[in-house]
């Protein structure tokens, strides 16, 4: 036996196995192996000169050059990032179960370049544009630095298509997040601190619902306390491993 599949509880493997519907909600600590950095290394690290502010319309508004080029140099990292074992553990489940449910709040298409099929983005991806209005999707295969182009169809400075601080989430997204969310039989949290609403309050509602509640992430979460099982360590091992141990011809 694998030695990761040891931390794997049986109560989990058993549900997985007899599940209808899997629902998961990732966050940023999914991508962390692919060296993609979380929103907390970001503060710390390399990004740290580029503030949380940045992501506001306003700051857009303010200086769309510094904006742009964060976005444009964020674009060039994922690009070069390759989906993890994590990434890849989840798009294999997905083939297994009945209905499966992948709810994202990652902007970096990594789960989409590991097979995964239907992913809900909920705060959209850097991969896409639009124009400031909000209006048009604009076409754009290879980003520059320098002040962002303009909407060849309304004028406005073309943005990526991404949530900002303040802004709503796309309505079709929430509505079948929170439906998926409510009515599964498991329900996955993966590498989210679950601080940013509404994607936090998913737990809660599959809790509500009745689902088995799982947190998979090495450090401890305001969702650790109230979920019915915790896996601590990353993604990246145990996922391909929960994998292994519900379906041991997954590999
Ligand atoms: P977060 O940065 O607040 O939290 C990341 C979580 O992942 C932490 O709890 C951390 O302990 C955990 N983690 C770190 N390494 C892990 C690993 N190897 N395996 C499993 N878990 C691991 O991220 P968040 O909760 O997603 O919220 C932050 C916001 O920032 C979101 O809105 C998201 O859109 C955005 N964001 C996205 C990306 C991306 O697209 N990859 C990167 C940074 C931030």
């Amino acid at each position: 036996m694998h030695p990761d599949m040891r931390v794997i509880p049986n109560e989990l493997i058993a549900a997985l196995r007899t599940a209808r519907r899997v629902t998961v909600l990732t966050g940023a600590g999914i991508s962390a192996e692919s060296g993609v950095p979380t929103f907390r290394e970001a503060q710390a690290g390399l990004w740290s000169h580029y503030h949380p502010e940045d992501r506001h319309p306003d700051a857009f508004q303010r200086n769309p050059q510094l904006v742009w080029e964060w976005y444009v140099w964020r674009r060039q990292l994922v690009s070069a990032a390759q989906p993890n074992a994590g990434h890849a553990a989840l798009a294999v489940m997905q083939t297994y179960v009945p209905q499966w449910t992948l709810i994202t709040q990652n902007v970096d298409g990594l789960h989409q370049r590991a097979g995964s099929q239907g992913v809900i983005e909920l705060h959209g991806s850097l991969l896409r544009y639009v124009c400031s209005a909000r209006q048009h999707i604009v076409s754009l295969e290879a980003p520059a630095m320098g002040m962002p182009p303009v909407c060849p169809r309304c004028g406005s400075l073309v943005r990526p298509d991404v949530v900002w601080f303040g802004e709503p989430l796309p309505v079709a997204a929430m509505v079948e997040a929170f439906e998926a969310a409510a009515h599964c039989d498991v329900f996955l949290s993966i590498g989210t601190s679950g601080v940013v609403q509404p994607a936090a309050s998913l737990p809660l509602e599959a809790l509500a619902g009745g689902a088995l509640t799982v947190e998979i992430n090495p450090d401890e979460t305001p969702l650790s306390r109230r979920v019915d099982l915790t896996l601590r360590g990353p993604a990246g091992q145990l996922l391909p491993a929960l994998g292994r141990a519900a379906w041991p011809d997954a590999d």
